[in-house]
């Protein structure tokens, strides 16, 4: 299968390949397109056979859901069964925006979209192209990242080409994401809202909305099989091919951390990347180094973190030595991603 990439410069007046896709997304055929998040790759929601090429173009295990992109708040109501009135409040606060709700699911989603599960994920975008694209195919439209199973997920649409070319027929290029990480995925059938996946929407903005809310043990731990709440907290997530080590400490404690081990690597004939951050950056003596951003803003760091991780494959190196970001705000979804790139090897600087 070919792949063609079509450039969105502006909604209106690229609107006839939005329109080309959205007729692909009617036919049951896979699209890849930019959210403010990450790009994903959608396909009919309704139809089980559409979603089930979404799996397959990916290599996603079948037990891992997807999550329901819609165009306008009252899209939910038919897709769910009962909407919790602090769902609606968060509605009106974040979406559209990088907030995902987990809701009792309608007989409407087949269980292709929940791997069977009787919850469904749903989020409302709020890049100008994935709107447009719900609305013009006049169906909601399940997608998860655009990238194969397991790897990084893509923030520009070289990145989905890089992984996906020829197994999909199309990828709208709308630039590079600005929030450069996935959803936070809330669960709203917990007794308290509980985020199973931290992302754009941090802990701190849902509690100023909500007052009570929980952090699912996940986040930055390795989970249980048995215990896993959000399937795809269980796979290894987000690597990139080079192996990646976790240093935790106070700064200076790291930096001196990181240059022994990146000297010891380098004398084994490794080749070394260092995570680093503005305010460390200058300290390192060995390795391609590559800057997050500044450790005041987060959220910078956050929308670089994919971005970094794909530019130290496409240096070759061998293995990444990453500073610990603190959990705070954006931080915590940094380190939830970091750490499954690690594979959960940390060391104590
Ligand atoms: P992705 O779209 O690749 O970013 O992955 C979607 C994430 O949402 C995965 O971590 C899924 O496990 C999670 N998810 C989707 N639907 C559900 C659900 N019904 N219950 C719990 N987690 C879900
Ligand atoms: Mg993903």
């Amino acid at each position: 299968m070919k792949t063609r990439v079509l450039k969105i410069n502006d909604v209106e007046s690229d609107c006839s390949a939005i329109l080309e896709a959205a007729r692909l997304i009617q036919a049951g055929e896979v699209v890849a397109f930019p959210t403010e998040t990450v790009y994903g790759l959608g396909a009919n929601a309704l139809d089980a056979a559409a979603v089930q090429k979404i799996f397959e173009a990916k290599g996603r295990p079948s037990d891992n859901p997807l999550i329901v992109h819609i165009s306008k708040r009252q899209d939910v109501d038919r897709l769910i069964k009962e909407l919790p009135s602090s769902a609606i409040t968060l509605m009106e606060r974040f979406w559209p925006g990088p907030l995902t709700m987990i809701f009792k699911k309608s007989p409407l989603i087949p269980d292709a979209v929940t791997a069977g599960l009787d919850t469904v994920a749903i989020r409302m975008p709020r890049h100008p192209v994935a709107l447009r694209l719900i609305e013009c195919s006049g169906v909601p439209i399940a997608a998860p990242s655009a990238n194969r199973s397991g790897h990084t997920s893509p923030t520009m649409a070289q990145h989905v080409l890089d992984d996906l070319d020829g197994r999909i027929p199309l990828i709208l290029d709308g630039g590079r994401c600005d929030v450069g990480l996935e959803s936070t995925v809330l669960d709203m059938t917990a007794e308290v809202p509980t985020i199973l996946r931290p992302g754009g929407i941090t802990y701190e903005m849902l509690m100023q909305v909500l007052g009570e809310v929980r952090v699912d043990d996940g986040a930055l731990k390795p989970v249980k099989k048995q215990q896993v709440k959000s399937p795809g907290m269980k796979y290894t997530h987000y690597a990139p091919h080079a192996q990646v080590v976790v240093v935790r400490g106070e700064p200076h404690q790291m930096v001196a951390r990181i240059n022994v081990m990146a000297e010891e690597y380098a004398k084994q004939g490794m080749k070394v990347g260092i995570l680093a951050t503005q305010e460390t950056k200058a300290y390192y003596k060995e390795g391609q180094v590559l800057v997050l951003g500044s450790r005041k803003q987060p959220a910078t760091m956050a929308s670089n973190l994919f971005w970094v991780l794909r530019r130290f494959d496409e240096l070759g190196v061998d293995i990444v030595l990453a500073e610990w970001i603190e959990t705070k705000d954006e931080g915590l979804a940094i380190m939830n991603r970091i750490l499954r790139a690690a594979a959960f090897r940390v060391i104590e600087a």
